[in-house]
């Protein structure tokens, strides 16, 4: 009798355990609602009103709306424009006029219909419509990376032993406002010439141990079909180059880009992978989960680099939910960048701290699936840094000492490796 009181079967212990990490994910539970997401009912209404109004406004037709063209030559890039749109108050339009001699700014009719105009704090303002702060004074630089010194050929950086970034334009579907290469967005459109181009495919051709290359900008999809169409070919023809990556935030900004003629383009250079920047649950819409639904169906597999911005992001619930977010639209979080003191952007800066946080709190506590590596650009254009939470706590003769997701401390044998000759003989 007396034993049978005590003892604990191994289903009560896996019970005990379940309710213990069910506790663990409450506090998630009890915010996760409240976090605005693109794909909310009471958004979308919100959302087709703005898109309804740009349509009278600019005298356009629905499938105007679903063609890129026609969103590209109608970013709104001056303020009589945005006030038809959206309202602003009177300081606000003149931050917009004084920002404008400074910066560029502009964004397609598709992003600004998701702004909520309403909202002192809504992350598609902040990052799409420019406000005073940016002409604050700040400390921040121009070109923290140093790319002026990473350019052998043609339009590329490169930075790395066995990759490249060739640069083909500096156009984007929308001037973001916290974006970390400013300096190459200028006040014009400029896609880079094709002798450049063609420089910078001879230089890959040239260099054999360059096997992946990233088409990048500006946005590569900001590119006529036929340029890529006629880049892709360029590369897809160099043996050496084992696939090719292009980076574009159109999935975020201008869906409509993800046309049939540009994925059937796509389709004819395999493997392709693209790089997308969600930064924000918002940002995830039944238009772009579309877009990028149409890249992996084709092939493509896609990747996210968010930037880690303060009032946006950096928030380790936001981030879990982003992260979440992509994996059901078919994009697996790759990177968190930390962002570079820029001039203009400062606003935008969160100190590490936050993002060892956000970190901290998805190992274990998510999907591996959902988490991306934390990534400083070391100054001095001296490479990507990851940097984690520490799991390593010390690095003894036989012994580690490591922190599991949950905090608890514990010793871990480290025996040296002995030689596989000493196995097999
Ligand atoms: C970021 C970057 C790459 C790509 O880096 P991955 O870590 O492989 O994604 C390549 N070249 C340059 C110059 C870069 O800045
Ligand atoms: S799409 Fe990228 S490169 Fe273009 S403005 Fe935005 S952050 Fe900058």
């Amino acid at each position: 009798m007396e034993c049978l009181k005590t003892a604990i079967t191994s289903r009560e212990i896996s019970l005990e355990r379940a309710k213990q990490l069910k506790s663990k994910i409450q506090d998630y539970l009890d915010v996760k609602d409240s976090i605005p997401k693109g794909m909310a009912e009471k958004f979308i209404e919100k959302k087709q009103d703005l898109k309804q109004k740009m349509l009278s406004l600019f005298n356009a037709t629905e499938s105007d709306w679903d063609d890129w063209q026609w969103q590209l030559e109608n970013r709104i890039a001056d303020v009589d424009t945005l006030t038809k749109i959206i309202s602003l108050t009177d300081s606000e339009i003149e931050a917009v006029k004084s920002v404008g001699k400074e910066f560029r700014w502009g964004v397609s009719p598709y992003y600004l219909s998701l702004v909520d105009e309403n909202s002192k704090y809504c992350p598609i303002k902040l990052l799409s419509i420019p406000t005073s702060i940016e002409l604050a004074p700040s400390d921040g630089l121009i070109d923290p990376m140093a790319e002026e010194f990473t350019n052998p050929a043609g339009s590329i950086t490169r930075r790395y032993p066995d990759r490249l970034i060739i640069n083909v334009t500096n156009e984007c579907a929308m001037y973001c406002r916290h974006c970390q290469r400013r300096r190459n967005i200028g006040g014009t459109d400029n896609h880079v010439s094709r002798a450049k181009l063609q420089e910078s495919v001879d230089y890959i051709r040239d260099n054999p141990e360059i096997r992946d290359v990233l088409i990048t900008g500006g946005d590569a999809f900001a590119l006529p079909d036929s340029t890529i169409d006629w880049l892709l070919g360029e590369l897809y023809a160099i043996d050496s180059l084992e696939y090719i990556r292009l980076g574009t935030r159109t999935l975020v900004t201008m869906p409509q880009r993800i046309s049939e003629n540009l994925l059937s383009i796509l389709k004819k250079y395999p493997p392709i992978y693209v790089n997308t920047h969600f930064n924000h649950p918002i940002e995830i819409t039944k238009e772009s989960k579309e877009a990028c639904e149409k890249l992996a169906n084709a092939g493509i597999s896609i990747g996210n680099q968010a930037v880690l911005l303060n009032g946006i992001n950096n928030d380790k619930f936001v981030m879990r939910l982003l992260n979440h977010e992509m994996l059901k639209i078919r994009v697996r979080p790759y990177y968190i960048f930390h962002a570079k003191k820029i001039i203009g952007t400062t606003h935008f800066n969160t100190s590490i701290d936050d993002g060892i946080e956000i970190m901290e709190y998805l190992r274990g506590y998510t999907s591996g699936m959902a988490i991306p590596t934390y990534i400083v650009n070391a100054t001095g254009g001296k490479g990507k840094t990851p940097l984690f939470p520490n799991y390593l706590i010390s690095r003894g003769k036989n012994n580690i000492k490591i922190r599991t997701w949950e905090g608890e401390v514990i010793n871990y044998p480290n025996y040296p490796t002995v030689p596989i000759e000493e196995f097999i003989e």
